[in-house]
C-alpha cells in the first residue's frame, strides 16, 4: 500500500467526524444474521467494518443479528465466528440482539406511551393492500387510533402468549403517505411461536430487523453503522426511531455489495447448494464461502488484499474472480514450498545411472532465507506424459527423441530410445544423464531451455490431487433466467487419483501451502488419513482462464 493512496469515502467521513470531535474514538460492528456460513461479501464487510476501526485506533464488535429465531442456529454462530479470527480479526465485544429483546420491548411500550405506535389486526394481506404503492399514498388501518391504554394492554397480551402467529402485529405511526413506503406505518413486532437457538422460548414476539439494528447500534454506542446499499431506503426510519426514543445517534451508511463472477453470494442460494447437494458442505473448496476458500488453501493474507484493492464503491458492480485468485497466488507465491509431484507418469529410464543420490532443492526460491531440502535421484524415474513428444513440433523445449532437458534440481538428460508395447502406446522412455551436468555444480557447458519436474519411481509417495474449476458457467449468475442451479459447472471438479509425489511430502502439515512445480499452488485437504494423502488446488501458477477467453 502506497502512502498517497487516497481515501475511501467511509474513511474520510470517520476522519471528519474524529477531527470535528464528533466522537472521541469509533465503534463499528460486524452484525452476521447467524443463518449461514459466511462468504466472500461477508469478507469484505468484516475487512471494512475491522479495518476502519484498526486504521483510527477503534474497535469493533460482532454482533449476531439473531432476530428471526426459524432460521438461526449455532452452528452457525461458531462457523462465523473462527471465520472472523481465521480472516486475521478480533472483536472487542461477542454480542446478540436477542441479548436486547428485554431493552427493545422497553423501546417499543416507549413509543406505544407516546402515541407512536399502535397494534394491528389487520391481516398481513389487508396491511400490503393499505401500504398503497410508491405513487399512491397509503390508507389509515382502523386500528391507527387506539387508545395508549388499549395498546399498552394488547402489547402485553402479545407478549404473553394470548395470541396466535400473525393475529397482530405492532406498527409504528410514522405517515401513511410518506414517498418511502419504509415510512408507511412500518412493522416492528410480529408474533411467532417458535424456539430461539439463545432464549428458548422466552418470547413469542420477535422485533423486525428495522426495530432491532438501529436499537442494537445505539444500544452499543455504534458511532458509523455500515450496511449495503439496500439498505438506504431504511436510514429514514433507522434516524426516525433513534429520534423517537432520544438515544444514541448512531449513523447508518451504506455501500455496495461485493458480487463476484462465477459465484453466488447469498447465503440462501448457498444453502440450496448444500442442502440439494451440488457441493459437498458449506466448506466444500469450490464454494465462495470463508470456510471453503481457507479449505481450498486460499490465505487470509490474499482474501485480505483482495477487499483491500477492490475499494468500497457506492454503485453495485461484479468483481472478477480473477483478481483474487490473483491477490491469493502472489501471497502463495510468497510463502509456499516448492515439491514436486507427476500427475500423469511416464517412466524414464537412465541407463547409465547407478545407485541413489540425494539432490538439494529450495524450499521456497522467493525467500531469501530458504531451507533446502533432499530428493532423492535414482536411474527410475516419472516425468510428466505432456512433457514428452516422439513427434515434436520446432520449438519444443521438452523430452523428445535425441533432445536434452534438464530435471530440476538434478541432470541433464538426452532421450535415447522410445519403447512402445504391441498396441503402439508409448511404454517408456530411455536416456542417458550429463554425469558433469549436476545443478549447482554444472560445468558442461550445456545450455537447455526446458525443465522438468520428476520423481523418483522407488521413493514416490502416493497422492489424491483435487482440482477445481469455476462453480458456475457463467460469468454474472444472477442475471440469468431461470433457477441458478441450471448454470453449475457439472466439471467445476476434477480428482488425480494417484500422483506421484517426491517422499519430502509425507511430513506435510495442514497448516502449510505448497507450490507443486509447473502444477500450482496446493494444501492438504482434511480428507487425508492413514491411507492416502489428498490435496487441494487453491490456484493454478497463471491465469489460465484468461488466456483460454482470449483464444476463444
Ligand atoms: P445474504 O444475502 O448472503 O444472507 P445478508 O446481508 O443477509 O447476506 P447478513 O448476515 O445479514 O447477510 O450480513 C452481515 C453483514 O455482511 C451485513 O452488514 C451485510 O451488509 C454484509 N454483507 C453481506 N453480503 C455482502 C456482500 N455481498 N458484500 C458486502 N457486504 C455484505
Ligand atoms: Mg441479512
Amino acid at each position: 500500500m502506497s502512502e498517497e493512496k487516497s481515501l475511501n469515502f467511509l474513511e474520510e467521513i470517520v476522519e471528519e467526524d474524529l477531527k470535528s470531535g464528533k466522537y472521541p474514538s469509533i465503534l463499528t460492528r460486524f452484525p452476521p444474521e447467524p443463518n449461514g456460513y459466511l462468504h466472500i461479501g461477508h469478507a469484505k464487510s468484516i475487512c471494512l467494518n475491522f479495518g476502519l476501526a484498526k486504521k483510527y485506533g477503534g474497535a469493533t464488535n460482532l454482533r449476531f443479528d439473531d432476530t428471526n429465531p426459524v432460521t438461526e442456529d449455532t452452528e452457525y454462530v461458531e462457523s462465523i465466528k473462527a471465520d472472523i479470527q481465521w480472516l486475521g480479526f478480533t472483536w472487542a465485544n461477542e454480542l446478540y440482539a436477542s441479548d436486547y429483546f428485554e431493552q427493545l420491548y422497553a423501546f417499543a411500550v416507549q413509543l406505544i406511551q407516546k402515541g407512536l405506535a399502535y397494534v394491528d389486526d389487520s391481516t398481513s394481506e389487508q396491511i400490503a393492500a393499505m401500504k398503497g404503492t410508491p405513487t399512491q399514498p397509503g390508507t389509515d388501518s382502523p386500528y391507527r387510533s387506539r387508545s395508549v391504554e388499549e395498546n399498552l394492554q394488547l402489547f402485553a397480551d402479545m407478549r404473553a402468549g394470548k395470541y396466535k402467529d400473525g393475529e397482530k402485529v405492532l406498527r409504528v405511526r410514522v405517515d401513511m403517505s410518506s414517498p418511502n413506503m419504509h415510512m408507511r406505518d412500518p412493522i416492528i413486532y410480529r408474533i411467532k411461536h417458535a424456539h430461539h437457538h439463545r432464549t428458548g422460548d422466552a418470547w413469542c414476539i420477535y422485533p423486525m430487523y428495522d426495530f432491532a439494528h438501529g436499537q442494537s447500534d445505539s444500544i452499543e454506542k455504534i458511532t458509523h453503522s455500515i450496511c449495503t446499499l439496500e439498505f438506504i431506503p431504511h436510514r429514514p426510519l433507522y434516524d426516525w426511531l433513534i429520534q423517537q426514543l432520544e438515544i444514541f445517534p448512531s449513523h447508518q451508511y451504506e455501500f455496495a455489495r461485493l458480487n463476484l463472477t462465477y459465484a453466488v453470494t447469498s447465503k440462501r442460494k448457498l444453502l440450496q447448494l448444500v442442502t440439494e447437494k451440488f457441493v459437498d458442505g458449506w466448506d466444500d473448496p469450490r464454494m465462495p464461502t470463508i470456510s471453503g476458500m481457507r479449505r481450498r488453501g486460499y490465505t487470509p493474507e490474499g482474501i485480505r488484499e483482495f477487499c483491500e484493492r477492490i475499494g468500497v464503491a457506492k454503485r453495485d458492480n461484479l468483481i472478477d474472480v480473477g483478481l483474487l485468485e490473483f491477490c491469493v497466488r502472489e501471497h502463495l507465491n510468497k510463502e509456499a514450498q516448492r515439491r514436486m509431484v507427476v500427475f500423469d507418469p511416464l517412466k524414464v529410464v537412465i541407463t547409465n545411472y547407478e545407485g541413489v543420490e540425494m539432490m538439494l532443492s529450495e524450499d521456497n526460491p522467493e525467500d531469501p532465507n530458504t531451507t533446502q531440502r533432499e530428493v532423492p535421484f535414482s536411474n527410475e524415474i516419472y516425468i510428466e506424459r505432456e512433457d514428452f513428444m516422439e513427434n515434436p513440433p520446432k520449438k519444443y523445449f521438452r523430452l523428445a527423441p535425441g533432445q536434452m532437458v534438464r530435471l530440476k534440481s538434478a541432470y541433464i538428460i538426452q532421450c535415447e530410445k522410445v519403447i512402445k508395447d504391441e498396441a503402439g502406446n508409448i511404454t517408456e522412455v530411455h536416456c542417458v544423464y550429463l554425469p558433469n551436468s549436476k545443478s549447482g555444480a554444472d560445468t558442461s557447458g550445456i545450455n537447455v531451455k526446458g525443465t522438468l519436474h520428476w520423481v523418483s519411481i522407488a521413493h514416490a509417495i502416493h497422492a489424491e490431487v483435487r482440482l477445481y474449476d469455476r462453480l458456475f458457467k457463467v460469468e454474472n449468475v444472477a442475471n440469468e433466467e431461470g433457477d441458478f442451479k441450471d448454470y453449475v459447472n457439472p466439471e467445476s471438479l476434477h480428482v488425480i487419483q494417484n500422483a506421484y509425489a517426491e517422499p519430502a511430502l509425507a511430513n506435510a502439515k495442514f497448516s502449510d501451502r505448497y507450490q507443486f512445480l509447473r502444477k500450482g499452488y496446493f494444501c492438504m485437504d482434511k480428507d487425508t488419513s492413514e491411507e492416502k494423502m489428498v490435496f487441494n488446488r487453491a490456484v493454478t501458477l497463471k491465469d489460465a482462464w484468461a488466456k483460454e477467453v482470449k483464444k476463444g
